[in-house]
Protein backbone atom coordinates (compact mmCIF):
# COMPACT_ATOMS: atom_id res chain seq x y z
CA UNK A 1 0.00 0.00 0.00
CA UNK A 2 1.06 3.47 -1.05
CA UNK A 3 2.14 6.08 1.64
CA UNK A 4 -0.48 8.13 2.26
CA UNK A 5 1.21 11.70 2.19
CA UNK A 6 2.21 11.58 -1.88
CA UNK A 7 -0.61 12.26 -4.62
CA UNK A 8 -0.24 12.47 -8.09
CA UNK A 9 -1.75 15.31 -10.47
CA UNK A 10 -2.17 13.87 -13.97
CA UNK A 11 -2.45 16.71 -16.27
CA UNK A 12 -4.65 15.20 -18.94
CA UNK A 13 -7.48 12.74 -18.96
CA UNK A 14 -6.93 11.16 -22.55
CA UNK A 15 -6.66 6.80 -22.53
CA UNK A 16 -3.37 7.31 -21.14
CA UNK A 17 -4.20 9.39 -18.36
CA UNK A 18 -7.29 7.51 -17.71
CA UNK A 19 -5.14 4.10 -17.27
CA UNK A 20 -2.97 6.28 -15.20
CA UNK A 21 -6.13 6.62 -13.16
CA UNK A 22 -6.88 2.62 -12.91
CA UNK A 23 -2.98 2.08 -12.09
CA UNK A 24 -2.93 4.47 -9.23
CA UNK A 25 -5.90 3.05 -7.98
CA UNK A 26 -4.45 0.05 -8.40
CA UNK A 27 -1.41 0.91 -6.27
CA UNK A 28 -3.02 2.87 -3.28
CA UNK A 29 -1.56 5.98 -4.33
CA UNK A 30 -3.77 9.14 -4.04
CA UNK A 31 -4.02 11.51 -7.25
CA UNK A 32 -6.08 14.17 -9.17
CA UNK A 33 -6.76 14.38 -12.99
CA UNK A 34 -7.16 17.66 -15.09
CA UNK A 35 -8.59 17.43 -18.15
CA UNK A 36 -9.74 20.90 -19.93
CA UNK A 37 -12.28 19.08 -21.72
CA UNK A 38 -15.47 19.36 -19.98
CA UNK A 39 -15.53 15.09 -19.45
CA UNK A 40 -12.73 12.74 -19.88
CA UNK A 41 -15.01 10.64 -22.45
CA UNK A 42 -15.01 11.94 -25.66
CA UNK A 43 -17.08 11.44 -28.84
CA UNK A 44 -14.62 12.30 -31.14
CA UNK A 45 -11.36 11.30 -33.04
CA UNK A 46 -10.55 8.33 -35.52
CA UNK A 47 -10.95 4.51 -33.87
CA UNK A 48 -7.50 3.00 -32.17
CA UNK A 49 -6.54 -0.58 -32.22
CA UNK A 50 -5.35 -2.63 -29.25
CA UNK A 51 -2.46 -4.58 -29.97
CA UNK A 52 -0.54 -7.28 -27.87
CA UNK A 53 1.39 -4.78 -26.75
CA UNK A 54 -1.36 -3.00 -24.76
CA UNK A 55 -3.77 -5.66 -24.17
CA UNK A 56 -2.09 -8.05 -21.61
CA UNK A 57 -1.68 -4.98 -19.31
CA UNK A 58 -4.83 -4.03 -19.68
CA UNK A 59 -6.26 -7.37 -18.85
CA UNK A 60 -4.44 -7.13 -15.54
CA UNK A 61 -6.50 -3.84 -14.68
CA UNK A 62 -9.54 -6.47 -15.19
CA UNK A 63 -10.33 -4.33 -18.46
CA UNK A 64 -10.61 -6.43 -21.09
CA UNK A 65 -13.70 -8.36 -20.97
CA UNK A 66 -15.41 -4.48 -20.90
CA UNK A 67 -12.68 -3.41 -23.62
CA UNK A 68 -13.81 -6.62 -25.85
CA UNK A 69 -17.49 -6.23 -25.41
CA UNK A 70 -16.85 -2.85 -27.74
CA UNK A 71 -14.28 -3.59 -29.78
CA UNK A 72 -13.62 -5.89 -32.81
CA UNK A 73 -10.74 -8.61 -33.88
CA UNK A 74 -9.29 -7.86 -37.29
CA UNK A 75 -8.77 -10.43 -39.88
CA UNK A 76 -6.74 -10.20 -42.39
CA UNK A 77 -4.95 -6.71 -43.93
CA UNK A 78 -5.70 -6.83 -47.94
CA UNK A 79 -3.64 -4.48 -49.90
CA UNK A 80 -3.77 -2.69 -53.06
CA UNK A 81 -2.02 -0.30 -54.63
CA UNK A 82 -3.15 3.70 -56.36
CA UNK A 83 -4.77 2.25 -59.32
CA UNK A 84 -6.57 -0.67 -57.34
CA UNK A 85 -4.01 -3.98 -57.96
CA UNK A 86 -3.78 -6.06 -55.73
CA UNK A 87 -0.42 -6.08 -53.60
CA UNK A 88 -0.81 -9.67 -52.02
CA UNK A 89 -2.63 -9.38 -48.24
CA UNK A 90 -0.57 -9.43 -44.81
CA UNK A 91 -1.79 -12.27 -41.85
CA UNK A 92 -0.52 -10.30 -38.97
CA UNK A 93 -3.57 -10.03 -36.87
CA UNK A 94 -4.13 -13.95 -37.29
CA UNK A 95 -0.31 -14.97 -36.91
CA UNK A 96 -0.61 -12.42 -33.59
CA UNK A 97 -3.52 -14.63 -32.36
CA UNK A 98 -1.74 -17.82 -33.53
CA UNK A 99 1.83 -16.92 -31.93
CA UNK A 100 1.60 -14.92 -29.41
CA UNK A 101 -2.44 -16.02 -28.41
CA UNK A 102 -3.58 -12.04 -28.36
CA UNK A 103 -5.41 -11.04 -31.59
CA UNK A 104 -5.35 -7.09 -32.01
CA UNK A 105 -9.20 -5.06 -31.99
CA UNK A 106 -10.31 -1.76 -32.96
CA UNK A 107 -12.03 0.32 -30.85
CA UNK A 108 -13.47 3.71 -30.72
CA UNK A 109 -11.98 6.79 -28.85
CA UNK A 110 -15.62 6.86 -27.05
CA UNK A 111 -15.74 3.38 -26.12
CA UNK A 112 -12.21 3.48 -25.12
CA UNK A 113 -12.55 6.24 -23.30
CA UNK A 114 -16.35 5.50 -21.19
CA UNK A 115 -15.12 2.19 -20.49
CA UNK A 116 -11.64 3.49 -19.09
CA UNK A 117 -14.06 5.51 -17.24
CA UNK A 118 -16.82 3.76 -16.30
CA UNK A 119 -14.76 0.72 -14.87
CA UNK A 120 -13.01 2.96 -12.44
CA UNK A 121 -14.29 2.95 -8.55
CA UNK A 122 -16.94 5.45 -7.91
CA UNK A 123 -14.25 6.96 -5.16
CA UNK A 124 -11.59 7.48 -8.42
CA UNK A 125 -14.16 8.72 -10.60
CA UNK A 126 -14.40 11.60 -8.14
CA UNK A 127 -10.97 12.51 -8.27
CA UNK A 128 -11.28 13.50 -12.42
CA UNK A 129 -12.28 16.98 -13.05
CA UNK A 130 -13.07 18.26 -16.55
CA UNK A 131 -13.00 22.28 -17.74
CA UNK A 132 -9.12 22.78 -15.99
CA UNK A 133 -6.75 23.39 -18.35
CA UNK A 134 -3.40 23.36 -16.70
CA UNK A 135 -1.51 27.08 -17.29
CA UNK A 136 1.07 26.69 -15.05
CA UNK A 137 3.16 24.23 -12.34
CA UNK A 138 5.30 25.49 -9.80
CA UNK A 139 8.03 23.79 -8.03
CA UNK A 140 7.90 24.40 -3.71
CA UNK A 141 10.01 22.28 -1.28
CA UNK A 142 7.37 19.64 -0.73
CA UNK A 143 6.09 19.56 -4.08
CA UNK A 144 4.17 20.62 -7.25
CA UNK A 145 0.97 23.06 -7.35
CA UNK A 146 -0.48 23.36 -10.96
CA UNK A 147 -2.55 25.74 -11.66
CA UNK A 148 -5.71 26.19 -13.97
CA UNK A 149 -6.61 28.55 -16.29
CA UNK A 150 -9.94 29.52 -14.28
CA UNK A 151 -7.25 30.15 -11.36
CA UNK A 152 -8.15 27.49 -9.63
CA UNK A 153 -4.92 25.25 -7.99
CA UNK A 154 -4.00 21.45 -6.69
CA UNK A 155 -1.14 20.55 -4.55
CA UNK A 156 0.40 17.43 -5.10
CA UNK A 157 4.25 15.63 -5.09
CA UNK A 158 3.95 15.21 -8.55
CA UNK A 159 2.90 16.03 -11.80
CA UNK A 160 2.67 13.49 -14.58
CA UNK A 161 1.63 15.15 -18.04
CA UNK A 162 -0.19 12.49 -20.02
CA UNK A 163 -1.61 15.69 -22.14
CA UNK A 164 -0.48 14.27 -25.83
CA UNK A 165 1.88 15.22 -28.18
CA UNK A 166 1.40 19.32 -27.74
CA UNK A 167 1.92 18.97 -23.94
CA UNK A 168 2.47 22.04 -22.02
CA UNK A 169 3.56 19.64 -19.18
CA UNK A 170 6.60 19.23 -21.16
CA UNK A 171 7.15 22.77 -21.99
CA UNK A 172 6.48 24.20 -18.66
CA UNK A 173 9.36 21.26 -17.89
CA UNK A 174 11.72 22.85 -19.78
CA UNK A 175 10.90 26.10 -18.62
CA UNK A 176 11.37 24.90 -15.04
CA UNK A 177 14.83 23.42 -15.81
CA UNK A 178 15.93 26.66 -17.97
CA UNK A 179 15.72 28.20 -15.04
CA UNK A 180 16.93 25.98 -11.94
CA UNK A 181 17.71 22.61 -13.40
CA UNK A 182 20.90 21.53 -14.56
CA UNK A 183 21.25 22.48 -18.56
CA UNK A 184 21.66 18.29 -19.63
CA UNK A 185 18.28 18.10 -18.46
CA UNK A 186 16.95 20.91 -21.05
CA UNK A 187 14.74 19.02 -24.04
CA UNK A 188 14.40 20.56 -27.36
CA UNK A 189 11.45 23.35 -27.70
CA UNK A 190 10.00 21.06 -30.37
CA UNK A 191 11.40 17.82 -29.82
CA UNK A 192 8.75 15.82 -32.59
CA UNK A 193 9.16 16.51 -36.84
CA UNK A 194 5.99 15.84 -38.85
CA UNK A 195 6.68 14.35 -42.35
CA UNK A 196 3.25 13.10 -42.87
CA UNK A 197 0.03 14.79 -42.61
CA UNK A 198 -3.36 12.44 -41.84
CA UNK A 199 -7.04 12.92 -42.34
CA UNK A 200 -9.06 10.32 -40.84
CA UNK A 201 -12.91 9.80 -41.21
CA UNK A 202 -15.59 7.98 -39.51
CA UNK A 203 -18.44 6.54 -42.17
CA UNK A 204 -20.99 4.19 -42.14
CA UNK A 205 -19.73 0.71 -42.83
CA UNK A 206 -20.75 -0.67 -46.53
CA UNK A 207 -22.97 -3.06 -46.31
CA UNK A 208 -21.60 -5.48 -48.88
CA UNK A 209 -18.15 -5.36 -46.20
CA UNK A 210 -18.15 -7.41 -43.22
CA UNK A 211 -17.05 -6.11 -40.24
CA UNK A 212 -13.32 -6.96 -39.00
CA UNK A 213 -12.02 -5.62 -42.43
CA UNK A 214 -8.53 -4.41 -43.04
CA UNK A 215 -7.99 -2.58 -46.11
CA UNK A 216 -5.01 -0.57 -47.04
CA UNK A 217 -3.68 1.72 -49.92
CA UNK A 218 -0.19 2.25 -50.93
CA UNK A 219 1.56 3.80 -53.33
CA UNK A 220 4.00 7.71 -53.69
CA UNK A 221 3.23 9.91 -51.15
CA UNK A 222 -0.01 8.61 -49.63
CA UNK A 223 -1.10 5.14 -48.05
CA UNK A 224 -4.70 4.68 -46.48
CA UNK A 225 -6.02 2.38 -43.80
CA UNK A 226 -9.44 1.11 -43.22
CA UNK A 227 -10.96 -0.44 -40.58
CA UNK A 228 -14.51 -2.05 -40.20
CA UNK A 229 -16.08 -2.41 -36.83
CA UNK A 230 -19.50 -3.43 -36.18
CA UNK A 231 -21.10 -0.36 -37.15
CA UNK A 232 -19.13 1.96 -38.72
CA UNK A 233 -15.75 1.72 -40.72
CA UNK A 234 -12.69 4.44 -39.74
CA UNK A 235 -9.90 5.03 -42.54
CA UNK A 236 -6.91 6.74 -42.00
CA UNK A 237 -4.76 8.72 -44.88
CA UNK A 238 -1.50 9.35 -44.93
CA UNK A 239 0.45 12.40 -47.01
CA UNK A 240 4.12 13.10 -47.73
CA UNK A 241 4.09 16.65 -46.63
CA UNK A 242 6.05 19.15 -48.92
CA UNK A 243 8.31 19.48 -46.73
CA UNK A 244 8.74 18.19 -43.24
CA UNK A 245 8.50 20.45 -40.10
CA UNK A 246 8.79 20.73 -36.28
CA UNK A 247 6.38 23.44 -36.15
CA UNK A 248 2.41 22.80 -35.70
CA UNK A 249 0.34 23.16 -38.51
CA UNK A 250 -3.33 23.71 -38.20
CA UNK A 251 -5.46 22.97 -40.72
CA UNK A 252 -8.79 23.53 -41.90
CA UNK A 253 -12.72 22.09 -43.14
CA UNK A 254 -10.93 24.11 -46.93
CA UNK A 255 -7.75 22.03 -46.12
CA UNK A 256 -9.68 18.51 -46.34
CA UNK A 257 -11.01 19.28 -48.94
CA UNK A 258 -8.17 20.21 -50.63
CA UNK A 259 -6.70 16.53 -49.92
CA UNK A 260 -9.49 15.17 -51.53
CA UNK A 261 -8.74 17.13 -54.38
CA UNK A 262 -5.93 15.37 -54.44
CA UNK A 263 -6.80 12.01 -53.87
CA UNK A 264 -10.13 11.98 -54.03
CA UNK A 265 -9.84 8.84 -56.63
CA UNK A 266 -7.74 6.53 -55.18
CA UNK A 267 -9.93 3.10 -54.21
CA UNK A 268 -9.51 2.47 -50.65
CA UNK A 269 -11.68 -0.89 -50.68
CA UNK A 270 -11.22 -2.99 -53.41
CA UNK A 271 -13.63 -5.77 -55.07
CA UNK A 272 -16.96 -6.22 -54.42
CA UNK A 273 -17.17 -3.29 -51.88
CA UNK A 274 -15.35 -0.85 -54.13
CA UNK A 275 -15.21 2.88 -52.63
CA UNK A 276 -13.03 5.69 -53.59
CA UNK A 277 -11.70 8.21 -50.94
CA UNK A 278 -14.13 10.68 -52.38
CA UNK A 279 -17.10 8.52 -51.88
CA UNK A 280 -15.98 7.74 -48.04
CA UNK A 281 -15.45 11.55 -47.51
CA UNK A 282 -18.56 12.38 -48.98
CA UNK A 283 -20.44 10.12 -46.67
CA UNK A 284 -18.37 10.72 -43.75
CA UNK A 285 -20.03 11.25 -39.85
CA UNK A 286 -16.75 12.53 -38.72
CA UNK A 287 -13.18 13.61 -39.95
CA UNK A 288 -10.47 15.35 -39.09
CA UNK A 289 -6.78 16.45 -40.17
CA UNK A 290 -4.21 16.40 -38.07
CA UNK A 291 0.03 16.50 -38.30
CA UNK A 292 1.49 13.10 -37.72
CA UNK A 293 4.44 14.20 -35.11
CA UNK A 294 6.97 11.87 -34.71
CA UNK A 295 9.76 12.13 -32.34
CA UNK A 296 10.90 11.38 -28.71
CA UNK A 297 11.62 13.81 -26.23
CA UNK A 298 15.53 13.29 -24.36
CA UNK A 299 14.06 13.73 -21.12
CA UNK A 300 11.15 12.49 -19.60
CA UNK A 301 11.02 14.20 -15.82
CA UNK A 302 12.58 16.96 -13.98
CA UNK A 303 14.19 17.06 -10.36
CA UNK A 304 11.21 14.28 -9.35
CA UNK A 305 8.37 16.93 -9.66
CA UNK A 306 7.64 16.54 -13.16
CA UNK A 307 7.14 13.29 -15.40
CA UNK A 308 5.75 12.85 -19.39
CA UNK A 309 4.14 9.58 -20.36
CA UNK A 310 2.10 8.58 -23.65
CA UNK A 311 2.15 11.03 -26.20
CA UNK A 312 3.87 13.99 -24.47
CA UNK A 313 6.95 12.03 -24.06
CA UNK A 314 7.15 10.12 -27.68
CA UNK A 315 4.67 10.70 -30.91
CA UNK A 316 4.66 7.46 -33.48
CA UNK A 317 3.25 7.67 -36.50
CA UNK A 318 -0.07 5.50 -36.06
CA UNK A 319 1.03 3.14 -38.84
CA UNK A 320 1.88 0.23 -36.40
CA UNK A 321 -1.11 1.21 -33.84
CA UNK A 322 2.02 1.81 -31.13
CA UNK A 323 1.59 5.25 -29.89
CA UNK A 324 -1.33 4.43 -27.62
CA UNK A 325 -0.49 0.39 -26.63
CA UNK A 326 3.12 2.11 -25.85
CA UNK A 327 1.80 4.94 -23.52
CA UNK A 328 -0.15 2.42 -21.44
CA UNK A 329 3.47 0.50 -20.89
CA UNK A 330 5.12 3.94 -19.94
CA UNK A 331 2.06 4.08 -17.36
CA UNK A 332 2.75 0.58 -16.09
CA UNK A 333 6.17 1.27 -15.61
CA UNK A 334 5.68 4.76 -14.30
CA UNK A 335 3.44 3.53 -11.50
CA UNK A 336 5.36 0.28 -10.91
CA UNK A 337 8.61 2.68 -9.75
CA UNK A 338 6.46 4.95 -7.71
CA UNK A 339 4.79 2.02 -5.85
CA UNK A 340 7.98 1.03 -5.06
CA UNK A 341 9.11 3.82 -3.11
CA UNK A 342 5.60 4.43 -1.45
CA UNK A 343 6.05 1.16 -0.24
CA UNK A 344 9.39 1.82 1.31
CA UNK A 345 8.11 4.96 3.49
CA UNK A 346 4.29 3.50 4.20
CA UNK A 347 3.73 7.18 6.08
CA UNK A 348 5.42 9.68 4.62
CA UNK A 349 5.63 10.88 1.32
CA UNK A 350 9.08 9.79 -0.46
CA UNK A 351 12.13 12.68 -0.84
CA UNK A 352 12.38 14.45 -4.28
CA UNK A 353 15.32 12.36 -4.43
CA UNK A 354 13.34 9.08 -4.24
CA UNK A 355 10.86 10.79 -6.23
CA UNK A 356 13.62 11.59 -8.47
CA UNK A 357 15.92 8.14 -8.83
CA UNK A 358 12.24 6.26 -9.34
CA UNK A 359 11.91 8.79 -12.37
CA UNK A 360 14.47 7.99 -13.80
CA UNK A 361 14.57 4.45 -13.53
CA UNK A 362 11.08 4.73 -15.46
CA UNK A 363 12.52 6.48 -18.40
CA UNK A 364 15.62 4.25 -18.45
CA UNK A 365 13.05 1.19 -18.50
CA UNK A 366 11.45 2.79 -21.42
CA UNK A 367 13.13 5.00 -23.77
CA UNK A 368 15.36 2.73 -25.94
CA UNK A 369 12.37 0.31 -26.52
CA UNK A 370 10.28 3.46 -27.86
CA UNK A 371 13.24 5.01 -29.64
CA UNK A 372 13.16 1.31 -31.36
CA UNK A 373 9.49 1.12 -31.85
CA UNK A 374 9.43 4.75 -33.10
CA UNK A 375 12.17 4.11 -35.62
CA UNK A 376 9.75 0.89 -36.84
CA UNK A 377 6.68 2.76 -37.44
CA UNK A 378 8.82 5.21 -39.24
CA UNK A 379 9.72 2.95 -41.86
CA UNK A 380 6.54 1.62 -41.76
CA UNK A 381 4.66 5.10 -42.91
CA UNK A 382 7.84 5.47 -45.22
CA UNK A 383 7.15 1.75 -47.09
CA UNK A 384 3.65 2.16 -47.10
CA UNK A 385 4.31 5.68 -49.16
CA UNK A 386 6.81 4.53 -51.01
CA UNK A 387 9.06 6.92 -49.81
CA UNK A 388 11.83 5.36 -52.19
CA UNK A 389 12.75 2.45 -54.28
CA UNK A 390 14.23 0.30 -51.37
CA UNK A 391 10.82 0.49 -49.23
CA UNK A 392 8.62 0.46 -52.68
CA UNK A 393 10.11 -2.87 -52.95
CA UNK A 394 10.14 -4.21 -49.54
CA UNK A 395 6.17 -2.99 -49.54
CA UNK A 396 5.48 -4.95 -53.19
CA UNK A 397 7.57 -7.67 -52.52
CA UNK A 398 8.99 -9.05 -49.30
CA UNK A 399 5.36 -7.75 -47.24
CA UNK A 400 2.70 -10.33 -48.54
CA UNK A 401 5.71 -13.09 -48.12
CA UNK A 402 3.62 -14.53 -44.89
CA UNK A 403 6.85 -16.06 -44.08
CA UNK A 404 8.64 -13.54 -43.61
CA UNK A 405 5.53 -11.77 -41.39
CA UNK A 406 6.06 -15.13 -38.85
CA UNK A 407 9.14 -15.19 -38.78
CA UNK A 408 9.28 -11.45 -37.54
CA UNK A 409 6.39 -12.23 -34.86
CA UNK A 410 8.37 -15.44 -33.91
CA UNK A 411 11.40 -13.30 -33.16
CA UNK A 412 9.68 -10.88 -31.31
CA UNK A 413 7.47 -13.50 -29.66
CA UNK A 414 10.80 -15.03 -28.50
CA UNK A 415 12.23 -11.87 -27.45
CA UNK A 416 9.27 -10.65 -25.45
CA UNK A 417 9.06 -14.19 -23.33
CA UNK A 418 13.12 -13.48 -22.60
CA UNK A 419 12.54 -9.82 -21.19
CA UNK A 420 10.40 -9.62 -18.15
CA UNK A 421 7.24 -7.08 -19.48
CA UNK A 422 6.42 -4.54 -17.59
CA UNK A 423 3.15 -5.15 -15.39
CA UNK A 424 0.25 -3.68 -13.47
CA UNK A 425 0.45 -6.08 -10.79
CA UNK A 426 1.77 -4.50 -7.49
CA UNK A 427 3.27 -6.09 -4.72
CA UNK A 428 3.17 -9.56 -2.97
CA UNK A 429 -0.42 -10.34 -5.19
CA UNK A 430 1.60 -10.35 -8.42
CA UNK A 431 0.98 -11.95 -11.40
CA UNK A 432 3.13 -13.25 -14.12
CA UNK A 433 1.95 -13.42 -17.79
CA UNK A 434 1.74 -16.19 -19.73
CA UNK A 435 4.33 -17.40 -21.99
CA UNK A 436 1.85 -16.25 -24.72
CA UNK A 437 1.09 -13.27 -23.24
CA UNK A 438 4.60 -11.79 -21.88
CA UNK A 439 4.27 -9.80 -25.11
CA UNK A 440 6.80 -6.00 -24.55
CA UNK A 441 8.29 -4.38 -27.74
CA UNK A 442 7.41 -5.67 -30.90
CA UNK A 443 10.24 -5.71 -33.73
CA UNK A 444 8.04 -6.22 -35.85
CA UNK A 445 8.79 -4.71 -39.41
CA UNK A 446 5.30 -4.98 -40.44
CA UNK A 447 2.44 -2.98 -40.07
CA UNK A 448 0.23 -3.64 -36.81
CA UNK A 449 -2.66 -1.78 -38.05
C1 LIG B 1 -5.28 8.81 -36.99
C2 LIG B 1 -4.65 8.20 -35.77
C3 LIG B 1 -4.75 6.84 -35.55
C4 LIG B 1 -4.16 6.26 -34.42
N1 LIG B 1 -4.26 4.91 -34.25
C5 LIG B 1 -3.67 4.34 -33.17
C6 LIG B 1 -3.77 2.95 -32.95
O1 LIG B 1 -4.37 2.24 -33.74
N2 LIG B 1 -3.19 2.41 -31.85
C7 LIG B 1 -2.47 3.18 -30.97
O2 LIG B 1 -1.94 2.63 -29.98
N3 LIG B 1 -2.36 4.50 -31.15
C8 LIG B 1 -2.94 5.10 -32.22
N4 LIG B 1 -2.83 6.44 -32.40
C9 LIG B 1 -2.09 7.22 -31.42
C10 LIG B 1 -2.97 7.49 -30.20
O3 LIG B 1 -4.09 8.24 -30.60
C11 LIG B 1 -2.18 8.26 -29.17
O4 LIG B 1 -0.95 7.60 -28.93
C12 LIG B 1 -2.97 8.34 -27.88
O5 LIG B 1 -4.17 9.04 -28.06
C13 LIG B 1 -2.13 9.03 -26.82
O6 LIG B 1 -2.88 9.15 -25.66
P1 LIG B 1 -2.52 10.27 -24.59
O7 LIG B 1 -3.53 10.07 -23.52
O8 LIG B 1 -1.07 10.24 -24.29
O9 LIG B 1 -2.76 11.66 -25.35
P2 LIG B 1 -4.10 12.26 -25.95
O10 LIG B 1 -4.96 11.20 -26.49
O11 LIG B 1 -3.66 13.34 -26.88
O12 LIG B 1 -4.82 12.91 -24.71
C14 LIG B 1 -4.32 14.08 -24.09
C15 LIG B 1 -5.40 14.64 -23.18
O13 LIG B 1 -4.86 15.75 -22.48
C16 LIG B 1 -5.79 16.82 -22.49
N5 LIG B 1 -5.02 18.08 -22.36
C17 LIG B 1 -4.19 18.63 -23.26
N6 LIG B 1 -3.67 19.78 -22.77
C18 LIG B 1 -4.20 19.94 -21.52
C19 LIG B 1 -4.05 20.94 -20.51
N7 LIG B 1 -3.26 22.04 -20.68
N8 LIG B 1 -4.73 20.80 -19.34
C20 LIG B 1 -5.54 19.72 -19.14
N9 LIG B 1 -5.73 18.75 -20.08
C21 LIG B 1 -5.05 18.85 -21.26
C22 LIG B 1 -6.47 16.67 -23.86
O14 LIG B 1 -7.72 17.33 -23.88
C23 LIG B 1 -6.61 15.16 -23.95
O15 LIG B 1 -7.79 14.68 -23.35
C24 LIG B 1 -3.43 7.06 -33.51
C25 LIG B 1 -3.32 8.44 -33.73
C26 LIG B 1 -3.92 9.01 -34.84
C27 LIG B 1 -3.79 10.49 -35.06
Amino acid sequence: MAASTFKVIVVGGGPVGLVAAHALTKAGIDFTLLERRPHVVIDAGSNLVLTPVGIPALGQLNLRAPLDAVSSPLGRIDRMDHEGNDLGDVQLFSMMKELIGIAPRVISRHDLTRVLYDTLPSEAQKKIFGNKKLSDITSTPTGVIATCADGTSYEGSLVVGTDGAHSLVRDIMRKLALQNGPSEQVNAEHPFLTTYRCLWLRFQRPANVPEGVTCETHGPGLATQLFTGEDSAVAAIYETMEKPTTERPRYTRADQDALIERWGHIPIIAGEGKLTLREAYNSRQESGLVSLEEGVAEHWSWNGRVVLAGDSAHKFTPSTGAGCNHGILDIAALVQQLNAICSKAPNASPSREAIDSALQAYQEKRRNTIVAECDRSSKATAAATWQNGVFKFVDKYVMPRNAVTRFFIGQAAKGAARNPSPNFNFGSSEVQLGKKEAWTASPVMVRAH
